[in-house]
């Protein structure tokens, strides 16, 4: 039973006496008893009903299912439709399912006429429908006719050549159902209450970059991450959207490229640039740092949780040399060295959470974060001290409030030049350009 149907339970045994004498041992009463066949098996009565045979045993599967042959499957629910449906998995154990029960039915049926020592009784509704369930099985076995109401005696023969007789009773109309008078308290009038606010909903893992892009603009977010749009195409002669993509590659597949490189991975046939920008990182200062450093790891993966978020990021190189523990971070924007600095605001969170993550590893927090703008070979540090409103807390419970409420706000400003929504699906106005 259903939870609250198993809680009514309880409250109504608590109200009748459960201090009521024994009830007499099995057997000692002549009287009818009402069970199920699985409690039935082992005992013997002179007079057995299996009743309503034509309900068979419920063969569904349930909402998540697990078999030793086909692992674990699951029936979905399309939030927007509102339809269900199986996974693969599910779809295959429900095979498996339908077959088990259907073996195991037949099995309790044959449990359930042998519970009769002298007596058996089946009957079954066959109105508006074919028999389709153990009635199936008992048209078929004893031929029966159903298409007239008559009362006979048949004469069958068992297996083992036996004779035996059954009497045959088909009536119609099918008898009236029998209604039992409600008691005051069923009919009471139904209390109509409200849907409770669904609220608190939201994703309970995200990556780094995805708060990144929440900080910078929650709308840029949004419409990007959170409902998958591409943004607009850059028309030729407009200001740059994003990162220059060299040799037919995409900003992020060159940006892949070059930290690749940088992190010692081989890289098939990278382009000269790539690898010019990767020689302009190996010649800085901080690379000879982390030459001598005494704990240095390259492309670090991370979990890290905050709040109840799960946030994933990897860090493009962190070490500890001459007692600074550093993080460090490679951009390929195309920026010029005064950009740079203007564009480090962007990264801000993103460096926080990099911190975060380090301490989390390193036992201490870092000294000092940089990113390091490749294209005009420009290092920009970033202030790591947390602040009230920049700090990454702050950040996770804006992300997870705009998602509860699904309100995500404009941050116009200059940006907004290099955003694929500008001007598109993006409302923000011209007046926050600087000219
Ligand atoms: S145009 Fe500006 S305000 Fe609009 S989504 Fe892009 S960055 Fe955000």
């Amino acid at each position: 039973m259903s939870l609250d149907q198993f809680v009514a339970e309880l409250s109504l045994l608590r109200q009748e006496n459960p201090r009521e004498p024994d009830a007499p041992p099995e057997d000692s009463s002549n009287a009818v008893k009402i069970m199920t066949v699985h409690s039935a098996k082992g005992l013997e009565f002179p007079v057995v009903f299996v009743a309503a045979i034509h309900k068979g045993v419920d063969t569904s599967v349930p909402v998540v299912a697990f078999s030793r042959h086909r692992g674990l499957g699951a029936r979905w629910r399309n939030p927007a439709s509102g339809e269900d449906k199986d996974d693969l998995f599910q779809h295959a154990l429900r095979q498996e399912w339908k077959r088990r029960e259907e073996e195991e039915s037949s099995r309790l049926l044959y449990v359930a006429m042998t519970r009769a020592e002298y007596h058996l009784v089946l009957s079954f509704s066959a109105t508006g429908r074919k028999p389709a369930n153990w009635d199936k099985l008992v048209v078929e076995r004893l031929a029966l006719d159903l298409s007239a109401p008559r009362l006979q005696v048949a004469d069958y023969r068992a297996p083992d050549g036996q004779p035996w007789k059954a009497r045959v009773h088909i009536a119609q109309p099918a008898p009236e159902l029998l209604t039992r008078p409600r008691t005051p308290q069923e009919e009471a009038p139904l209390l109509q209450v409200s849907l409770p606010a669904v609220e608190d909903q939201h994703d309970s893992n995200a990556t780094v970059t995805a708060l990144s892009l929440f900080a910078s603009c929650p709308r840029k977010y949004y419409l990007s991450h959170y409902l998958g749009f591409p943004g607009r195409t850059r028309k030729p002669g407009e200001a740059a959207l994003a990162s220059a993509e060299p040799a037919g590659l995409s900003a992020a597949e060159f940006g892949t490229q070059v930290h690749a490189l940088l992190a010692g991975s081989p890289v098939p046939e990278p382009t000269p640039d790539a690898l010019r920008l990767a020689q302009v990182f190996r010649q800085s200062t901080l690379a000879r740092r982390a030459a001598r450093a005494t704990r240095v790891a390259r492309e670090f993966d991370f979990l890290l949780a905050i709040e109840d978020l799960v946030i994933r990021g990897q860090v493009d190189l962190w070490f500890e040399e001459g007692g600074e523990l550093l993080v460090v971070d490679y951009k390929t924007d195309e920026v010029t060295a005064a950009e740079a600095h203007h564009r480090s605001r962007d990264y801000a969170v993103q460096l926080r959470l990099y911190a975060l993550a380090v301490e989390r590893v390193a036992g201490r927090a870092p000294d000092r974060a940089w990113l390091h703008f490749l294209r005009p070979n420009t290092l920009v540090e970033v202030d790591l001290t947390p602040t009230l409103i920049e700090s990454p807390e702050q950040t996770v419970r804006d992300f997870q409030q705009a998602q509860s409420k699904l309100d995500f706000p404009l941050s116009e400003g200059d940006h907004c030049k290099r955003c694929p929504f500008y001007r598109d699906l993006c409302p923000a106005s011209q007046s926050h350009l600087r000219p």
